[in-house]
């Protein structure tokens, strides 16, 4: 059971703004607020350049934001990841790893299987020898379903599927708490899709793992997330149990999404959505929505909604919610 007052991480006002010069300037995001409750999987969905990886990459302080903090929660007490330089944040990956999209270009093509699950330990002096460090490799290629002969391969000697699961070897290796999956399937077959959902749900309730997944496809999302958030343009439109959202999404955004669901084991569409997103640069006032939606009003172009609470839990930043 998720505990809504145990939280691993706080998104608090987040903003990020990409400025060439004066006429070119980008709002990838704009004041992003979110907690992930530690033990959940929450997903971020939303059209791709909708500022989801921007995100991800500042919650690892790979960029710096122009406003807001990054909270992770250890043993009680706060730190704020955005603070952090040296090695400090060296320990703190420990603890938070990545999987990325492209398991072809996130692994080193040169290097065997066996070393690059090794590599991390090595990095952070983990294993009281060599031999010690073999033997979690092996356990962990069995828990991602792979036979500890794997080691001795090369990763253009494996399937896109089984590339995968050595990327999430990877990035689990260290016993991290908390992993983000920036498009972690989406770079797979439909018919594996499946498979390597299953087991990153598999390996969360082996290793009491919290997920921030992020994907353009609700589907995808929908299927291991406990809670989703529905991002359109840098900002937070809906989010919400995952339940809830996907047997009746509010949001005019987050119904577009939902246009071409089918089930995660059936074929998995793309977002079907008319036009093109506008500008970043034009959005300063009024929904950042307004010019793809077909309720669209007067009060859309000039106020912006925000994200309010509902009766079932979820937050939306629609007019047509805001006026109950
Ligand atoms: Fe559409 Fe207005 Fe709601 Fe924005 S606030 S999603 S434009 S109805």
């Amino acid at each position: 059971m998720l505990n809504e007052n145990n939280p691993i991480l706080k998104v608090k006002n987040i903003s990020k703004v990409y400025a060439e010069d004066k006429n070119n300037i980008v709002n990838a995001l704009n004041d992003v607020n979110f907690k992930i409750i530690k033990g959940e999987a929450f997903g971020l969905v939303g059209e791709s350049g909708c500022g989801k990886s921007t995100l991800a990459q500042i919650i690892m302080n790979l960029i710096l934001a122009d406003k807001g903090e990054i909270i992770y929660i250890k043993d009680g007490k706060e730190i704020n990841i955005l603070s952090l330089k040296g090695k400090k944040m060296k320990a703190l990956r420990k603890e938070i790893q990545f999987i990325f999209q492209d398991p072809y270009s996130s692994i080193n093509p040169r290097k065997k299987i066996g070393w690059l699950i090794k590599e991390p330990l090595i990095i952070h002096k983990i294993g009281a020898d060599d031999a010690q460090r073999e033997k979690m490799v092996d356990e962990m290629l069995s828990s991602v379903g792979l036979d500890k002969n794997y080691k001795n391969r090369f990763p253009s000697e494996l399937s896109g599927g089984q590339r995968q699961r050595v990327a999430i070897a990877i990035a689990l290796i260290l016993k991290p708490k908390f992993v983000i999956c920036d498009e972690a399937v989406s770079a797979l077959d439909v018919s594996v899709q499946a498979q390597i959902l299953n087991l990153l749900r598999d390996m969360q309730k082996k290793m009491g793992l919290t997920y921030l997944f992020i994907s353009h496809n609700l589907n995808v999302v929908s299927y291991i997330s406990d809670r989703i958030a529905v991002m359109y343009l840098g900002e937070i439109v809906e989010m919400g149990n995952s339940e809830t959202i996907f047997k009746n999404p509010l949001h005019p955004y987050t119904k577009a999404l939902f246009s071409a669901s089918v089930n995660i084991n059936d074929e998995i569409n793309p977002v079907i959505l008319k036009g093109e997103p506008p500008s970043k640069a034009a959005l300063t006032k009024g929904c950042v929505f307004a010019s793809r939606c077909r309720y669209c009003s007067e009060k859309c172009l000039t106020e912006k909604p925000v994200l309010k609470e509902m009766d079932d839990n979820r937050k939306i930043a629609c007019h047509l919610y805001n006026e109950y």
